[in-house]
């Protein structure tokens, strides 16, 4: 059983699933998207793709609620779209997700997964990666349609198409032209089980843990010295044998500290203390840093093969303290000795500090982080998942008399892991492809044109920018290469095994055209591993045949590459950026996008920054609104074991779309949305709710009444495109003079003006809050006040008249300002008042009504004062039914009603809803104050007992399952008498008696 699920919500679901069905089977949404195919005016947005790898989650439907929002906005404003969604297919995700299934280990169980046939068993892989994709995409699109989101979802695009594919090849011919793609060795962090290096790029905050490693302080001792020790430090133990030297800063002072037993040791000396605590004999000496440099010393595995061949041919530079770069690895006293251990091959920092003195390396791992051969006892054992191997392996020769270990410590720190499969990552040297950020082409590096380019976008929240920029002023070349992987772009880099020289190729038709051997094999396919790889080409330096490098692409590429790959003619056929591309530009740059931006700074609004900046040097988007992350109602991310997660269906089907776009729209985007089954329940009670308790009652009693929609109500809506308003011009020849009706349309005029200038901005939460606000006005107030104007007892047809007149204009016109936040009730709204086929197929209205700032300020005095007599009588305890004679009210000086012409009809609102025969004034000095006159005469009295009696008859009636136009038969008690006219018609009766007790019978 859930409990989440109350049954008065269940109307609601279906009528979502009503309208989903009817939209759909209809063809409302094709007109939708073809609504103003024929408009000058045009809305580009353009999607950033969703990874088709797994359903939609309720975050999901966060970005998708804006999406839709502001394209139906647009769409109403009569402006020609693309309506394009995208599916982000390529990558490792998927591959992993398709291992998961297959439960493959390793790179190896991929590549025999067709018994010993490597080539087979890639083609299969990679089908099963692209089946996935069309798997979910198509779970998405459905999971997108019950959202509400009105796409052209027969034309969505795919980043695995040719397409796309091939744009990216016409990109990075332009970086190679401009002389910016580079092979670079670089220390990198890698995922010993994707096997593949990580870019800085999707290194993020979120990816790294609190874990716990076994550290080591270790003895290295120094040549020449008896009993003299280097102390070292380290937390990856695993990289001890990659050890070239020894960093120490010029900025400490470094002490040598006798131990207990004799033997001494270097530390900085802000760090003895912590250390040795209190075991050691002595401080022999204190020198600066500087005097360490130069002083060589021997490691542990100095003996390995591969170690001591380093050593031979570099001996100058092998196991000697190095003096740091202080920019590039800075030397605290918070923990360690003060001695960094500097594994060139095993660090970002220490292959920098290698690269800076010219210091050798010792690459020590295989790509499943493996040891090397070479190294001995230690070759073929995986350093990651044994670190123990060294630890126990250095205890072992201290047993036998040698001095390695001087303590190891379990350490907690926080360590990053694969942001796909959450493996720990280690540091790697690997050969890998980069775009070079600071390599000058026409005078001006990618990273001077890119944040020229970042600055001329609106970004919202502002620190975007900020934030975009910090990322472009720090970030390293863009690491483009991704080795051992299969199902991703084909990147065209073409590389001469014999003299070394490398070509990009831009499209198929070069390729074809360079082809010397394998196109026959490939021509069928998509440009995908393997059989993109059976093409050669012929080397144009020294003719000899060359391969494609086997690296696939870093997937931001496939990403950033949309707004030039996917603009198209009606979403089909060629892109129209390389086919037309006068047309392309009608879409470009981009009006729109948005997105979650955590993470996207350095992904998606990175990638499509530097793609653009390459291809036109310009911006691809003129303003991106990004939004913060979505938690589970208890702040925490959404976890199943937590049980604060919902997924989309159960949220869909539960909470109700409206109701979810709703919590999604009403939020500041800049921050976390907690997100619940309790906030839906709020959100429901006090909005959606009440404005469906504002539709129900007019529809309700407009049908009591027999009111049918007049022409002028009619002619004052959307589609009468720029005539004149009836509402506003002859007001007075239609009777609107009660004062409620003016200050509706003036507060529903006031409404749509707002709503629509911060759609305008993208402002979103100040657009739903008017709108809430405004519903909160129409439904306690509006409406509470003009209850008496309809249904059977009431007399004036006039007022009757306009106010059905009145709610109906502004009720549709509503329904059409809030489609784009809650397609579904705004749809049943307006189709049940105009019986028109949808509120998706009109247009924004035009409300030509002068806005009253007066009233709209007076009202709210008015309510305020209202409120004060609501509080006082609970105060008194004198309920609200019981008329009293008169009501005495305190206004400050600086509070008054402005005009003064309205005065009487503000009395009479206040003395309608307080229940007092006068209202009086004074003036004050600060708050509002009120006080009544409480002396209940037998007069009074008797009234306040003829409401009772009302009330209790109206009771007795919905008990008795009477609707409210049929007639009852009343007896009465004959203290009443005298009101018996009154009674019988305020409750609808066509006989009365006078009797003992009330009594009330349906009229059968
Ligand atoms: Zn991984
Ligand atoms: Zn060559």
């Amino acid at each position: 059983m859930n409990l989440h699920k109350p049954n008065y919500n269940e109307f609601f679901i279906q009528m979502e699933h009503k309208w989903l069905k009817s939209w759909y089977e209809k063809g409302t949404v094709k007109k939708y998207l073809h609504k103003n195919d024929s408009s000058s005016k045009r809305f580009s947005f353009q999607d950033g793709p969703i990874t088709a790898n797994n359903p939609m989650g309720v975050h999901h439907a966060w970005g998708r609620t804006y999406k839709d929002l502001w394209q139906k906005f647009h769409n109403l404003l009569g402006e020609k779209q693309r309506f394009q969604n995208g599916f982000d297919c390529q990558g490792l995700w998927v591959e992993v997700e398709v291992e998961k299934e297959l439960g493959l280990r390793s790179k190896k169980d991929i590549e025999n997964l067709v018994p010993g046939d490597k080539f087979a068993s890639i083609a299969k892989f990679v089908k099963l990666c692209r089946d996935r994709v069309l798997k979910y995409s198509a779970i998405q699109t459905d999971q997108s349609k019950r959202l509400g989101y009105f796409m052209d979802w027969d034309h969505s695009y795919f980043t695995m198409s040719d397409d796309n594919n091939y744009m990216i090849w016409h990109f990075l011919k332009k970086c190679y032209a401009n002389g910016w793609i580079y092979k670079g060795q670089e220390s990198v962090p890698w995922c010993p089980r994707c096997e593949t290096a990580i870019s800085q790029h999707e290194m993020l905050t979120e990816d790294y843990k609190e874990v716990v490693h076994e550290s080591i302080y270790f003895e290295l001792p120094i040549i020449g010295k008896k009993d003299e020790y280097l102390l070292v430090w380290t937390t990856t133990p695993w990289t001890i044998p990659a050890n070239i030297a020894v960093a120490v800063s010029v900025k400490l002072e470094y002490s040598l500290v006798e131990g207990t037993t004799g033997d001494k040791f270097w530390i900085a000396k802000d760090l003895v203390k912590t250390v040795f605590g209190k075991d050691y004999k002595r401080i022999i000496k204190t020198v600066n840093g500087k005097e360490l440099v130069g002083v060589k010393y021997s490691g542990p595995f100095d003996d390995l093969l591969a170690v001591s061949k380093v050593a031979k041919e570099n001996s100058e530079k092998f196991h000697i303290v190095i003096a740091t770069d202080e920019n590039i690895l800075p030397i605290s006293t918070e923990e360690g000795t003060g001695l960094v251990h500097t594994a060139v091959s095993a660090g970002t920092e220490d292959f920098k500090l290698g690269k800076k003195y010219g210091l050798p390396m010792i690459p020590v791992i295989l790509d499943d982080a493996s040891y090397m051969n070479g190294l001995g006892f230690l070759s073929g054992k995986n350093a990651k998942k044994h670190p123990e191997l060294i630890l126990n392996h250095l205890k072992e020769r201290d047993e036998k008399g040698e001095n390695w270990v001087f303590k190891i410590e379990r350490y907690k720190h926080r360590y990053p892991g694969c942001w796909r499969c959450k493996t720990e990552l280690v540091w790697k040297v690997a050969d890998e492809w980069y775009i070079a950020m600071d390599q000058k082409s026409d005078n001006r590096t990618l990273r001077q044109r890119m944040i020229d380019v970042a600055k001329s976008i609106k970004w919202m929240p502002e620190f975007g920018l900020d934030r975009e920029l910090d990322w472009l002023k720090n970030m390293h070349d863009w690491l483009i290469s991704k080795k051992n992987r299969y199902w991703g772009l084909a990147l065209p880099i073409y590389e001469c095994k014999k003299c070394g020289h490398f070509e990009v190729i831009g499209s198929k038709e070069e390729l074809k055209k360079r082809a010397v051997k394998g196109w026959d094999k490939f021509k069928r396919h998509t440009p995908h591993k393997p059989y993109i790889d059976e093409v050669v080409i012929k080397c144009l330096k020294c003719g000899e045949e060359v391969h494609r490098t086997l690296d696939v692409g870093n997937p931001w590429l496939d990403a950033g590459i949309v707004p030039y790959s996917t603009i198209k003619d009606n979403n089909q056929g060629e892109p129209l950026y390389l086919e037309n591309n006068e047309e392309w530009k009608k879409w470009f740059p981009v009006d729109f996008i948005t997105e979650s931006f955590p993470g996207q700074f350095k992904n998606w609004f990175y990638a499509m920054i530097a793609m653009s900046t390459v291809l036109e040097d310009t911006n691809p988007f003129k303003t991106v609104l990004g939004f913060a992350t979505l938690l589970g109602e208890d702040g925490r991310p959404m976890h199943k074991s937590w049980g604060n997660s919902i997924a989309f269906h159960e949220g869909a089907d539960e909470i109700g779309v409206d109701v979810m776009r709703w919590m999604y729209a009403r939020h500041n985007p800049a921050e976390n949305l907690l997100f619940g089954h309790k906030r839906a329940n709020e959100v429901r009670r006090q909005f959606y709710l009440l404005l469906w308790n504002i539709f129900k009652f007019y529809r309700d009693y407009s049908v009591i009444d027999k009111y049918t929609v007049q022409r002028h109500a009619e002619l004052g809506s959307a589609s009468n495109n720029g005539s004149r308003n009836p509402l506003r011009s002859e007001a007075s020849k239609f009777g609107m003079t009660n004062i409620l009706d003016q200050w509706i349309l003036s507060l529903f005029a006031q409404t749509e003006t707002t709503v629509k200038q911060s759609l305008m901005k993208y402002d979103i939460q100040t657009a739903s809050l008017n709108i809430e606000q405004f519903v909160s006005d129409f439904s306690t107030w509006y409406i509470r006040r003009s209850r008496d104007r309809v249904g059977p007892s009431a007399e004036d047809k006039d007022s009757k008249n306009n106010f059905y007149e009145v709610t109906y204009f502004v009720l549709k016109n509503f329904s059409i300002i809030l489609s784009p936040f809650m397609p579904f009730i705004t749809e049943e709204i307006y189709t049940t008042l105009t019986n028109k086929e949808s509120v998706h197929l009109t247009s924004w209205p035009k409300i030509e009504l002068e806005i009253d700032q007066k009233l709209i300020a007076d009202m709210l005095l008015v309510r305020e004062v209202a409120e004060s007599g609501h509080r006082v009588r609970k105060e008194l305890k004198i309920k609200v039914r019981q008329p009293l004679a008169s009501i005495t009210i305190t206004l400050p000086k600086e509070k008054h009603f402005i005009d003064k012409k309205n005065q009487r009809e503000y009395d009479i609102l206040l003395q309608d809803e307080l229940n007092v025969k006068e209202v009086k004034y004074k003036v004050g000095k600060k708050d509002i104050e009120v006080e009544y006159d409480t002396k209940i005469t037998a007069e009074l009295q008797l009234e306040g007992d003829v409401r009772d009696l009302l009330r209790s008859i109206q009771q007795k009636r919905k008990e008795l399952g009477v609707q409210i136009s049929e007639l009852v038969k009343l007896v009465i008690p004959k203290k009443f008498e005298k009101f018996g006219e009154m009674i019988k018609r305020q409750v609808n009766a066509n006989s009365i008696g006078i009797g003992e007790e009330m009594k009330v019978e349906k009229n059968i």
